[in-house]
């Protein structure tokens, strides 16, 4: 077998039983949660220490190997499938909270940690971790820095790049570098910020220091029940334009309602509505229950036939449960989904969503929508079947077809998904070549020889050719160095 030798040198930094090679066992890592593609990888290795990745990375490096870091496998837009011959770095092993520092509202994680268990075990000391992406009780922090992950609740609180304030970071060759730290907003170049974001593409994110909130005080959420997608989007307008920011306000139309009610946790919604809202406020006690009737009042204003204040903990978890199974429960009209993600001006969702429904339309594939409508960031999901002959290549020009719709609207590709290999080629839409050029610099001062996970986020080819010329003396000019 002709990488026999690498595979003998994982093995030994690692221990043999961490080192996946047989054709069996690389099944599971042949697509993440973007399943139109699919290919094996070299092999997984699934290191345990910073130390243990930097030997793995040096002896890829000395044969010029590549590899995708990889988290829980959950991300929606390819970054972590293989275009061929790369190693996978599994990092589920390294899931340590290696670190809580409540007096100042602080943690340190390694990248396999579950996204959902920080909260769990902080909120004990009356803390939680605030971007909760609806994967949450699976994804891993990794995943969410390298994807900049949102959620249903970053409208009030932001997405990742806001709750990171350092990295320890494994360049492609081994160097281990630590960006940022525990204190606020370091001198310098944001490295951090730029490395939030890159899709496993400037290394492997081995230690995250990241913000704890204090968990609200009080927390209200309503849920309103629309005769049209229009009035609940005219709604989300009226709430904001208000000065109300809700932690959340998320929104269903009816084929989402369709498949949401078929799912683990109906909610009961009457057969004939056409569009759910969900508000949720949360703070100080003292002002909630005005927010709330203001809410209330915009909802009524917007010809609501339903508006309901969770009265109960556990039916506030039922709604929400409910909202965060969408895509799972998309099974339940069709075998297969491909969902979207493009972000576009609150002020435009209406015409947007006309234009979404045009191209299900043109394209006779059903379109279901679930999104974070606070934020404009839509995830229109194509429903498929891929047994049927040609609908796969139907199913991606719709899906471009709906980016395209965002981007006319003034909006962009990606709210929180990434690009990977789904989106690379959609780049275009929105950078010129010279734009392209530039990112593709940037990329090349971490990753000159091009290991790090190729093929995903930039469209190729990408050129580089000026800083290529330069002699690059190193990563993180202004960061601190470490192993
Ligand atoms: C049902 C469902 C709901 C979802 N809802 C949301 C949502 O509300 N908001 C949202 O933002 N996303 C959502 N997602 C997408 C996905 O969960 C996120 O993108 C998440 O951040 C991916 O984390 P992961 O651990 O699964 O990463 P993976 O899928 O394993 O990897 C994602 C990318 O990160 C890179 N990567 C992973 N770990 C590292 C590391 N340690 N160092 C460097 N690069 C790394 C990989 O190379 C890849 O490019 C959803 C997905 C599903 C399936």
């Amino acid at each position: 077998m002709a990488h026999e030798d690498v595979i003998r040198e994982l093995q030994a930094i690692v221990g043999p039983r961490w080192v996946l090679h047989r054709p069996e066992d690389l099944l599971a890592y042949e697509c993440d949660g973007y399943t139109l593609e699919r290919r094996p990888p070299l092999a997984v290795v699934q290191p345990d220490s910073t130390e243990e990745v930097s030997r793995v990375l040096r002896a890829l490096h000395r044969r010029r190997i590549p590899f995708i870091p990889r988290g829980a496998g959950t991300g929606l837009s390819g970054g972590a499938i293989p275009q061929g011959g790369e190693v996978v770095i599994s990092l589920t092993r390294m899931n340590r909270l290696l670190e809580v520092d409540v007096e100042n509202q602080r943690a340190v994680v390694q990248p396999g940690h579950v996204n959902l268990h920080l909260t769990q075990k902080v909120q004990g000391h009356g803390y939680y971790y605030a971007p909760d992406p609806s994967s949450q009780y699976a994804c891993t922090l990794g995943g969410n820095v390298a994807e900049n992950a949102g959620g249903p609740h970053c409208l009030k609180y932001g997405v990742t790049m806001n709750h990171v304030l350092g990295l320890t970071l494994v360049l492609p060759d081994g160097e281990v570098v630590r960006l940022g730290g525990k204190a606020w907003d370091y001198p310098g170049y944001d490295l951090v910020g730029l490395v939030v974001g890159s899709e496993g593409t400037m290394g492997v994110v081995t230690e995250i220091v990241v913000r704890l909130l204090r968990r609200p005080q009080a927390v209200k959420t309503c849920l309103a029940l629309f005769d049209t997608v229009e009035d609940a989007s005219r709604t989300v307008s009226g709430i904001t334009a208000r000065g109300i920011i809700p932690a959340a306000l998320e929104l269903m139309d009816r084929l989402a309602i369709d498949a949401v009610e078929k799912g683990n946790f109906p909610v009961g919604y009457p057969p004939d509505i056409q569009a759910v809202l969900i508000a949720e406020v949360d703070g100080l006690a003292a002002g909630l229950d005005d927010q709330m009737e203001r809410i209330v009042a915009v909802c009524r204003e917007n010809n609501v036939r339903e508006v309901r204040v969770a009265r109960t903990d556990a039916e506030r978890a039922l709604w929400w449960n409910n909202r965060k199974t969408a895509f799972g429960a998309m099974g339940k009209l069709a075998p297969d989904y491909y969902v979207q993600d493009g972000v576009i001006p609150r002020s435009k969702l209406t015409e947007v969503l006309r234009r979404i429904d045009e191209i299900s339309r043109e394209y006779g594939l059903p379109v279901a929508n679930v999104f974070h409508a606070g934020d404009g960031n839509l995830h229109p999901l194509v429903l498929y079947d891929r047994r049927q002959p040609g609908v796969v290549e139907k199913v991606v020009k719709a899906g471009s077809a709906i980016l395209k719709a965002c981007v006319d609207a003034g909006g962009t590709i990606s709210g929180e998904h990434g690009i990977g290999i789904e989106k690379r080629e959609d780049m275009r839409l929105v950078f010129t070549q010279a734009d392209l050029d530039a990112q593709s610099c940037v990329r090349e001062v971490f990753d000159p020889d091009g290991l790090a996970n190729p093929g995903k986020l930039l469209p190729s080819p990408a050129r580089c050719v000026d800083i290529r010329a330069l002699p690059v003396a190193g990563a993180a000019g202004g960061a601190g160095r470490a192993g």
